[in-house]
């Protein structure tokens, strides 16, 4: 017989509470405030799918708020607008090589 004490375990950590704070309109990425709402969710007011319109940073609000909110955000992907700016191109795909 185990020592089973860590199933009575209580985890008191609020577990990114439902709803805990009204997602505030603006771009966790890029802090821009024009968001759009992609998705609902099927039962109302559970999660909406939202996307920034500068960046296009896509999220669902019942993500984590390192995903979520812009203070929380990791700064090493955080944008500026002059990062956008400066953003290389995505190259294109190279024309199929034809040899052997
Ligand atoms: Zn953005």
């Amino acid at each position: 017989m185990t020592d089973s004490d860590s199933l009575h375990d209580h985890v008191t950590e609020p577990m990114a509470g439902p709803l805990a704070a009204p997602m505030a309109d603006c771009c966790p990425r890029c802090a821009f405030e024009a968001v759009d709402t992609l998705h609902t969710s099927p039962v109302p007011g559970v999660w909406d799918v939202l996307q920034c319109r500068r960046c296009l940073y896509t999220w669902r609000t019942s993500e984590p708020a390192r995903r979520t909110r812009r203070e929380a955000y990791p700064e090493q992907f955080r944008m500026t607008p002059q990062d956008i700016e400066n953003a290389p191109e995505v190259p294109a795909l190279p024309p199929l090589r034809t040899s052997a």
